[in-house]
Protein backbone atom coordinates (compact mmCIF):
# COMPACT_ATOMS: atom_id res chain seq x y z
CA UNK A 1 0.00 0.00 0.00
CA UNK A 2 1.12 3.51 -1.12
CA UNK A 3 2.39 5.07 2.39
CA UNK A 4 0.95 8.74 0.71
CA UNK A 5 -2.62 6.56 1.57
CA UNK A 6 -1.24 5.53 5.12
CA UNK A 7 -1.06 9.15 6.20
CA UNK A 8 -4.31 10.81 4.30
CA UNK A 9 -6.82 9.75 7.07
CA UNK A 10 -6.77 11.01 10.19
CA UNK A 11 -5.44 8.71 12.85
CA UNK A 12 -1.62 9.40 14.24
CA UNK A 13 0.95 6.86 12.25
CA UNK A 14 4.15 5.32 14.05
CA UNK A 15 6.96 4.39 11.49
CA UNK A 16 10.26 3.04 12.41
CA UNK A 17 13.87 3.26 10.64
CA UNK A 18 16.51 0.80 10.34
CA UNK A 19 19.86 0.53 8.42
CA UNK A 20 21.38 -2.42 6.96
CA UNK A 21 24.31 -4.50 8.91
CA UNK A 22 27.66 -3.70 7.66
CA UNK A 23 28.52 -7.22 6.68
CA UNK A 24 26.58 -9.69 5.00
CA UNK A 25 26.97 -12.72 8.05
CA UNK A 26 24.75 -10.06 10.18
CA UNK A 27 21.67 -10.03 7.87
CA UNK A 28 20.19 -12.93 10.06
CA UNK A 29 19.89 -10.23 12.72
CA UNK A 30 18.77 -7.67 11.06
CA UNK A 31 15.80 -10.03 10.05
CA UNK A 32 15.29 -10.53 13.68
CA UNK A 33 14.98 -7.10 14.09
CA UNK A 34 12.66 -6.63 11.91
CA UNK A 35 10.39 -9.10 13.50
CA UNK A 36 10.46 -7.76 16.47
CA UNK A 37 9.71 -4.62 14.97
CA UNK A 38 6.69 -5.61 13.35
CA UNK A 39 5.55 -7.04 15.98
CA UNK A 40 5.31 -3.43 17.17
CA UNK A 41 2.42 -3.09 14.41
CA UNK A 42 3.98 -0.02 13.05
CA UNK A 43 2.69 1.71 9.69
CA UNK A 44 5.58 1.19 7.67
CA UNK A 45 9.53 0.42 8.29
CA UNK A 46 11.97 2.60 6.42
CA UNK A 47 15.15 0.90 5.44
CA UNK A 48 18.17 3.37 4.74
CA UNK A 49 20.37 3.18 1.62
CA UNK A 50 24.13 3.18 2.95
CA UNK A 51 23.78 5.63 5.58
CA UNK A 52 24.05 4.46 9.61
CA UNK A 53 27.32 2.91 8.52
CA UNK A 54 25.20 -0.06 6.47
CA UNK A 55 25.70 -0.89 3.07
CA UNK A 56 23.44 -0.10 0.50
CA UNK A 57 23.40 -2.89 -1.23
CA UNK A 58 20.98 -4.69 1.27
CA UNK A 59 18.45 -2.36 0.97
CA UNK A 60 16.55 -4.07 -1.21
CA UNK A 61 16.90 -7.19 -0.41
CA UNK A 62 15.83 -5.79 3.69
CA UNK A 63 13.03 -4.08 2.25
CA UNK A 64 11.58 -6.78 0.22
CA UNK A 65 11.76 -8.80 3.50
CA UNK A 66 9.75 -6.06 5.35
CA UNK A 67 7.60 -5.82 2.18
CA UNK A 68 6.88 -9.73 1.46
CA UNK A 69 7.85 -12.19 4.48
CA UNK A 70 6.73 -9.98 7.34
CA UNK A 71 3.56 -8.33 5.38
CA UNK A 72 4.43 -4.49 6.36
CA UNK A 73 4.79 -1.57 4.36
CA UNK A 74 8.51 -0.90 3.61
CA UNK A 75 9.68 2.35 2.44
CA UNK A 76 13.33 1.90 0.94
CA UNK A 77 15.57 4.59 0.57
CA UNK A 78 17.66 5.66 -2.40
CA UNK A 79 20.64 7.83 -3.27
CA UNK A 80 21.50 8.85 -6.23
CA UNK A 81 24.57 11.41 -6.21
CA UNK A 82 27.01 8.56 -6.15
CA UNK A 83 25.47 6.25 -8.61
CA UNK A 84 25.24 6.33 -12.41
CA UNK A 85 21.80 5.92 -14.26
CA UNK A 86 22.95 2.74 -14.74
CA UNK A 87 23.31 1.91 -11.56
CA UNK A 88 20.09 3.49 -10.52
CA UNK A 89 18.02 1.63 -13.21
CA UNK A 90 19.08 -1.47 -11.66
CA UNK A 91 18.05 -0.54 -8.29
CA UNK A 92 14.49 0.51 -9.55
CA UNK A 93 14.37 -3.32 -11.55
CA UNK A 94 14.79 -4.63 -7.99
CA UNK A 95 12.00 -2.79 -6.46
CA UNK A 96 9.74 -3.54 -8.88
CA UNK A 97 10.52 -6.73 -8.76
CA UNK A 98 10.25 -7.03 -5.62
CA UNK A 99 7.26 -5.21 -5.33
CA UNK A 100 8.40 -2.27 -3.21
CA UNK A 101 6.15 0.91 -4.28
CA UNK A 102 6.98 2.98 -1.59
CA UNK A 103 10.83 4.97 -2.15
CA UNK A 104 12.62 7.59 -0.06
CA UNK A 105 14.19 9.34 -2.85
CA UNK A 106 17.04 11.35 -1.67
CA UNK A 107 20.42 13.16 -2.90
CA UNK A 108 22.71 11.25 -0.42
CA UNK A 109 25.94 13.01 0.73
CA UNK A 110 28.83 14.22 -1.54
CA UNK A 111 31.96 11.65 -1.14
CA UNK A 112 34.89 12.71 -0.17
CA UNK A 113 37.17 11.33 -2.68
CA UNK A 114 38.91 13.02 -5.20
CA UNK A 115 37.41 11.82 -8.79
CA UNK A 116 34.42 13.09 -7.41
CA UNK A 117 32.21 14.33 -9.29
CA UNK A 118 32.35 11.78 -12.14
CA UNK A 119 30.16 11.94 -15.31
CA UNK A 120 26.83 10.78 -15.75
CA UNK A 121 25.49 11.28 -12.02
CA UNK A 122 22.71 12.96 -10.47
CA UNK A 123 23.38 15.99 -8.26
CA UNK A 124 20.16 16.58 -6.69
CA UNK A 125 17.18 14.61 -4.88
CA UNK A 126 14.45 16.29 -7.38
CA UNK A 127 16.63 14.33 -10.27
CA UNK A 128 15.66 10.97 -8.90
CA UNK A 129 12.30 12.04 -8.24
CA UNK A 130 12.17 12.61 -11.86
CA UNK A 131 13.79 9.67 -13.15
CA UNK A 132 11.27 7.59 -10.87
CA UNK A 133 8.38 9.37 -11.57
CA UNK A 134 9.33 8.51 -15.47
CA UNK A 135 9.86 5.02 -14.72
CA UNK A 136 7.01 3.34 -12.95
CA UNK A 137 4.30 3.79 -10.43
CA UNK A 138 5.85 4.26 -6.74
CA UNK A 139 4.93 6.71 -4.10
CA UNK A 140 7.92 9.16 -3.63
CA UNK A 141 8.71 10.03 -0.30
CA UNK A 142 11.42 12.84 0.06
CA UNK A 143 13.78 14.29 3.01
CA UNK A 144 13.10 17.66 4.23
CA UNK A 145 15.09 19.73 7.05
CA UNK A 146 13.24 22.26 9.70
CA UNK A 147 16.74 23.47 10.45
CA UNK A 148 17.67 24.12 6.68
CA UNK A 149 20.33 21.61 5.15
CA UNK A 150 23.47 22.24 6.38
CA UNK A 151 24.73 22.92 2.90
CA UNK A 152 22.05 25.52 1.91
CA UNK A 153 23.16 29.14 2.76
CA UNK A 154 19.66 30.10 4.41
CA UNK A 155 16.22 28.41 5.02
CA UNK A 156 14.86 30.44 2.54
CA UNK A 157 16.45 29.48 -0.50
CA UNK A 158 16.57 26.18 1.27
CA UNK A 159 12.58 25.99 1.43
CA UNK A 160 12.61 26.99 -2.36
CA UNK A 161 14.51 24.04 -3.24
CA UNK A 162 12.55 21.88 -1.53
CA UNK A 163 9.30 23.37 -3.49
CA UNK A 164 10.96 22.60 -6.19
CA UNK A 165 11.76 18.95 -5.32
CA UNK A 166 7.92 18.19 -3.70
CA UNK A 167 6.89 19.87 -7.40
CA UNK A 168 8.42 17.18 -8.83
CA UNK A 169 6.39 14.32 -7.66
CA UNK A 170 6.63 14.03 -4.43
CA UNK A 171 4.20 12.61 -1.82
CA UNK A 172 5.12 13.51 1.32
CA UNK A 173 8.40 14.20 3.29
CA UNK A 174 10.04 12.86 6.39
CA UNK A 175 12.23 15.56 8.30
CA UNK A 176 15.93 14.92 9.45
CA UNK A 177 15.69 14.59 13.80
CA UNK A 178 15.13 17.72 15.70
CA UNK A 179 15.09 18.24 19.20
CA UNK A 180 13.18 21.44 19.97
CA UNK A 181 9.05 20.91 18.36
CA UNK A 182 9.01 24.64 18.14
CA UNK A 183 11.65 24.26 15.41
CA UNK A 184 9.45 21.81 13.98
CA UNK A 185 6.09 23.99 14.08
CA UNK A 186 8.12 26.75 12.33
CA UNK A 187 9.09 24.70 9.50
CA UNK A 188 5.67 23.62 9.03
CA UNK A 189 4.33 26.84 8.84
CA UNK A 190 6.93 28.25 6.31
CA UNK A 191 6.85 25.17 4.27
CA UNK A 192 2.84 26.31 4.01
CA UNK A 193 3.30 29.71 3.20
CA UNK A 194 5.44 28.34 0.56
CA UNK A 195 3.10 26.13 -1.21
CA UNK A 196 4.29 22.22 0.43
CA UNK A 197 1.36 21.14 1.23
CA UNK A 198 2.33 17.36 0.94
CA UNK A 199 2.41 15.13 4.31
CA UNK A 200 5.01 16.05 6.27
CA UNK A 201 6.69 12.73 9.12
CA UNK A 202 8.08 14.11 12.24
CA UNK A 203 11.84 12.03 12.59
CA UNK A 204 12.17 11.30 15.97
CA UNK A 205 15.44 10.25 17.26
CA UNK A 206 15.87 8.89 20.85
CA UNK A 207 19.33 9.54 21.94
CA UNK A 208 20.76 7.24 23.80
CA UNK A 209 24.76 7.65 23.01
CA UNK A 210 26.28 11.21 23.83
CA UNK A 211 29.21 10.98 21.50
CA UNK A 212 27.56 9.47 18.85
CA UNK A 213 24.83 11.94 18.92
CA UNK A 214 27.06 15.30 19.60
CA UNK A 215 28.93 13.54 16.09
CA UNK A 216 25.87 13.02 14.21
CA UNK A 217 24.44 16.92 15.13
CA UNK A 218 27.28 18.63 14.14
CA UNK A 219 27.25 16.66 10.51
CA UNK A 220 23.99 17.70 10.04
CA UNK A 221 23.91 21.03 11.89
CA UNK A 222 21.16 19.89 14.50
CA UNK A 223 20.69 21.99 17.46
CA UNK A 224 20.48 20.38 20.78
CA UNK A 225 18.49 22.72 22.87
CA UNK A 226 19.74 23.86 26.27
CA UNK A 227 17.86 21.27 28.00
CA UNK A 228 18.47 18.48 26.21
CA UNK A 229 22.09 19.75 26.49
CA UNK A 230 21.89 19.43 30.35
CA UNK A 231 20.55 16.04 30.28
CA UNK A 232 23.22 15.18 28.25
CA UNK A 233 25.96 17.06 30.58
CA UNK A 234 23.72 14.95 33.44
CA UNK A 235 23.88 11.86 32.16
CA UNK A 236 25.70 11.38 29.39
CA UNK A 237 28.91 9.29 30.94
CA UNK A 238 26.22 6.88 32.69
CA UNK A 239 24.83 4.60 29.08
CA UNK A 240 21.81 3.53 30.93
CA UNK A 241 21.17 6.09 32.26
CA UNK A 242 21.37 7.96 28.89
CA UNK A 243 19.46 5.50 27.43
CA UNK A 244 16.61 6.19 30.16
CA UNK A 245 16.70 10.10 29.41
CA UNK A 246 17.01 9.75 25.87
CA UNK A 247 13.99 7.63 25.38
CA UNK A 248 12.33 9.76 28.29
CA UNK A 249 13.09 13.01 26.01
CA UNK A 250 11.83 11.13 23.01
CA UNK A 251 8.69 10.12 24.01
CA UNK A 252 7.82 13.97 25.69
CA UNK A 253 8.44 15.33 21.87
CA UNK A 254 5.95 12.77 20.53
CA UNK A 255 3.67 13.74 23.38
CA UNK A 256 3.85 17.22 22.55
CA UNK A 257 3.92 16.51 18.59
CA UNK A 258 0.78 14.57 19.10
CA UNK A 259 -0.92 16.94 20.84
CA UNK A 260 0.08 19.67 18.54
CA UNK A 261 -1.62 17.81 15.45
CA UNK A 262 1.31 16.27 14.19
CA UNK A 263 0.16 13.23 12.66
CA UNK A 264 3.20 11.09 11.33
CA UNK A 265 5.65 10.15 13.76
CA UNK A 266 9.01 8.17 12.64
CA UNK A 267 10.97 6.62 15.04
CA UNK A 268 14.94 6.30 13.96
CA UNK A 269 15.15 3.13 16.20
CA UNK A 270 18.77 2.45 15.13
CA UNK A 271 18.19 -0.91 14.94
CA UNK A 272 17.44 -1.29 18.71
CA UNK A 273 13.98 -2.78 19.01
CA UNK A 274 13.76 -2.07 22.58
CA UNK A 275 13.71 1.30 22.35
CA UNK A 276 11.19 1.22 19.98
CA UNK A 277 9.22 -1.31 22.42
CA UNK A 278 9.44 1.14 25.13
CA UNK A 279 8.56 4.18 23.01
CA UNK A 280 5.26 2.20 21.76
CA UNK A 281 4.45 1.55 25.21
CA UNK A 282 4.38 4.67 26.64
CA UNK A 283 1.76 6.34 23.63
CA UNK A 284 -0.02 3.49 23.16
CA UNK A 285 -3.24 5.36 24.30
CA UNK A 286 -2.56 8.53 22.01
CA UNK A 287 -2.10 6.68 18.56
P1 LIG B 1 18.53 17.56 -1.94
O1 LIG B 1 17.08 17.72 -1.75
O2 LIG B 1 19.01 17.37 -3.34
O3 LIG B 1 19.24 18.86 -1.31
C1 LIG B 1 20.65 18.87 -1.09
C2 LIG B 1 21.14 20.32 -1.03
O4 LIG B 1 21.06 20.91 -2.31
C3 LIG B 1 20.34 21.22 -0.11
O5 LIG B 1 21.22 22.13 0.49
C4 LIG B 1 19.38 21.94 -1.05
O6 LIG B 1 18.98 23.21 -0.54
C5 LIG B 1 20.24 22.07 -2.30
N1 LIG B 1 19.47 22.05 -3.54
C6 LIG B 1 18.39 21.28 -3.81
N2 LIG B 1 17.98 21.50 -5.08
C7 LIG B 1 18.84 22.41 -5.60
C8 LIG B 1 18.97 23.04 -6.90
N3 LIG B 1 18.10 22.80 -7.89
N4 LIG B 1 19.99 23.92 -7.12
C9 LIG B 1 20.88 24.19 -6.11
N5 LIG B 1 20.80 23.64 -4.86
C10 LIG B 1 19.80 22.75 -4.64
N6 LIG B 1 21.60 9.59 3.43
C11 LIG B 1 22.02 8.39 2.97
O7 LIG B 1 23.14 8.27 2.48
N7 LIG B 1 21.21 7.28 3.05
C12 LIG B 1 19.96 7.34 3.58
O8 LIG B 1 19.26 6.33 3.63
C13 LIG B 1 19.50 8.59 4.09
N8 LIG B 1 18.27 8.71 4.62
C14 LIG B 1 17.82 9.94 5.04
C15 LIG B 1 16.52 10.05 5.55
C16 LIG B 1 16.04 11.29 6.01
C17 LIG B 1 14.64 11.39 6.55
C18 LIG B 1 16.89 12.43 5.94
C19 LIG B 1 16.39 13.76 6.44
C20 LIG B 1 18.17 12.33 5.42
C21 LIG B 1 18.65 11.10 4.96
N9 LIG B 1 19.94 10.94 4.42
C22 LIG B 1 20.37 9.72 3.97
C23 LIG B 1 20.86 12.09 4.36
C24 LIG B 1 20.77 12.86 2.99
O9 LIG B 1 21.20 12.03 1.96
C25 LIG B 1 21.66 14.10 3.11
O10 LIG B 1 21.13 14.99 4.05
C26 LIG B 1 22.01 14.80 1.80
O11 LIG B 1 23.07 15.71 2.08
C27 LIG B 1 20.86 15.59 1.18
O12 LIG B 1 19.95 14.78 0.60
P2 LIG B 1 18.56 15.38 0.03
O13 LIG B 1 17.85 14.28 -0.64
O14 LIG B 1 17.86 16.14 1.07
O15 LIG B 1 19.15 16.39 -1.08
Amino acid sequence: MFISEKLKNNDVTVSFEIFPPKKEISMDSVFGITKELTQLKPEFISVTYGAGGGTSKNTVKIASHIQNELNTTALAHLTCVSSTEKEIDDIITQLKENKIENVLALRGDIPKDSDFPRDNHFNYAYQLINKLKACGDFCIGAACYPEGHIECQNKEIDIKFLKQKVDCGVDFLTTQMFFDNNVLYSFLYRALANGIDVPVVAGIMPVTNAKQIARSCQLSGTTLPPKFKTIVGKFGNNPEAMKQAGIAYAIDQIVDLIANGVKGIHIYTMNRPEIAREIMRNISDLI
